[in-house]
């Protein structure tokens, strides 16, 4: 599936900064911007990740199957002689809208290889001569996106190609395998005691949010958190092997895509799972499972459910009458039996999944928002520890989708810049 913009469009262009693929044509500066009855959306390079439809004002951008066919033909022509074109190329991206910061090289680190830490990176490639090391603790780029988005939306993980793209430029400097604690030790502080590490003038902490919520009902520890099921689906090495899948019941609490995902990728029969990127271990063991029913449990009532339309709607193609959708449900125990809900019943089913959100941990040296679960920040410059910037899901907490981390790091690099002009560099 795709995004379509339809005729309601009033070419504001708000969707154009927030689209993570360059996507969205024509945008201020190129020819026709302004001129013609819509935007556009390129079909062969768009990631299906909802951030147009989430800041259109208008609600003209929406999936494809919730488009009419003409808009959904309109989009598709508008691109149909056009070369498509890179998210990173430099010669695309939008002019300069703030002052690039100069006057000799910097040294900025980011942690992290995410979104979130990607996009930043593209911010200070932009807006500053620095030279970027990026760091993340996997040996891989992309974060969440490549271990996480599910294995059977190979066009949504299209965009880990424009992240090493950009860990190609020659003022980034890319250390995979590289814990941000490594760099801390051994002294770590700047000349100017602000607790940076030694050599950079600014640290960009990108390092997301991946741990579960808890439940915190008996029984919990041997359910299987949206974590680890989905890093073991998707790949991550030091991802722990899941509990053994019993057939034929699971219960999945949460209402948010990811439940969907683990729900849809539990009921995907071995045919649907053959068209997946799975690795065969994995693909056999869910094809194996014995998983026939799934019940989908929420807290609230499906007015409140944090799922998308489209994500449902995928979800009940591939599944059909085997996912039940239960509102209104509190758990209070998880037993081999099964799940007991605050009413006295019992769910039977061989496996639990919690899937009820994420939240970040703490950052040696920084403060923290324990009840948010983020470090606290001003437009993403961390309080009261100058020099030292967040982004992304450890900024704004566990929410929004892949494209909402561009915005969100290009406010942060906009902070950085702005707080960080004029500053003398130690041995720049
Ligand atoms: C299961 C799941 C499925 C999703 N599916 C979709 C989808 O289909 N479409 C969509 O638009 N959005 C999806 N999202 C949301 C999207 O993945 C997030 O918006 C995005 O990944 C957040 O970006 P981030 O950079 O803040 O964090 P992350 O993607 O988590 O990146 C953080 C990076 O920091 C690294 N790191 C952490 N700690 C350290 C450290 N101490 N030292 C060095 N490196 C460190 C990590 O290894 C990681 O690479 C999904 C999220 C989840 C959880
Ligand atoms: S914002 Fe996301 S969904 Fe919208 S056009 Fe861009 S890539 Fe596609
Ligand atoms: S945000 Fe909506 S109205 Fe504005 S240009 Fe994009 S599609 Fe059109």
């Amino acid at each position: 599936m795709t995004f379509v913009i339809s005729g309601d469009c009033c070419s504001d262009a708000s969707c154009v900064a927030v689209c993570p693929m360059n996507s969205i044509h024509p945008a201020p500066g190129e020819p026709g911007f302004g001129t013609g009855a819509s935007l556009f959306v390129d079909p062969r390079t768009c990631i299906d990740c909802g951030a147009c439809a989430d800041i259109c004002p208008v609600d003209a951008a929406k999936p494809a199957d919730r488009s009419a066919p003409a808009d959904v033909e309109r989009n598709a022509a508008y691109f149909a002689d056009r070369e498509p074109l890179e998210a990173t190329d430099l010669d695309t991206w939008e002019p300069v809208s703030y002052q690039v910061w100069g006057g000799g090289p910097r040294r900025v680190l980011v942690v992290g290889a995410g979104p979130a830490g990607m996009y930043a990176t593209r911010e200070l490639l932009l807006r500053t001569t620095a030279e970027i090391t990026v760091v993340d603790r996997s040996e891989h780029l992309g974060g969440l996106v490549r271990f996480g988005v599910a294995p059977d939306h190979p066009q949504t993980k299209q965009i880990i190609d424009t992240f090493e793209r950009l860990v190609r430029h020659p003022r980034v400097h890319w250390r995979p395998r590289t814990d941000a604690a490594a760099l801390r030790s051994g002294g770590g502080r700047g000349s100017d005691g602000r607790g940076l590490p030694d050599g950079y003038d600014a640290v960009v902490h990108a390092i997301g949010a991946r741990r579960s919520r808890r439940l915190g009902i008996a029984g919990e520890d041997t359910a299987c958190t949206a974590e680890n099921f989905v890093a073991w689906y998707n790949g991550r090495p030091d991802a722990p092997p899941p509990p053994a899948l019993v057939g034929p019941g699971a219960v999945v609490v949460g209402n948010g895509n990811v439940a969907l995902d683990i729900a849809r990728l539990l009921l995907s029969d071995e045919e649907q799972l053959r068209r997946t990127d799975l690795v065969p271990d994995v693909r056999r063991t869910l094809a194996a499972s014995g998983i026939k029913k799934v019940v989908l449990l929420g807290r609230r009532g499906p007015d409140q459910a944090a799922y998308t339309e489209p994500a449902l709607r995928e979800l009940l193609a591939v599944a059909g009458d085997r996912v039940e959708l239960r509102y209104q449900a509190r758990p209070t125990a998880w037993t081999s039996a099964g799940l007991t809900l605050d009413s006295g019943e019992v769910i039977a089913a061989g496996n639990l999944f919690t899937a009820i959100g994420f939240e970040g941990r703490p950052v040696d040296g920084l403060p923290f928002d324990a009840e948010r679960g983020i470090v606290p920040n001003v437009r993403g410059a961390v309080v009261g520890r100058p020099g030292h910037y967040v982004a992304g899901w450890i900024k704004r907490g566990a929410r929004g989708g892949i494209g909402v981390n561009k915005a969100c790091a290009q406010e942060t690099v906009m902070t950085l810049v702005s707080s960080s002009r004029g500053a003398a560099s130690p041995g720049s």
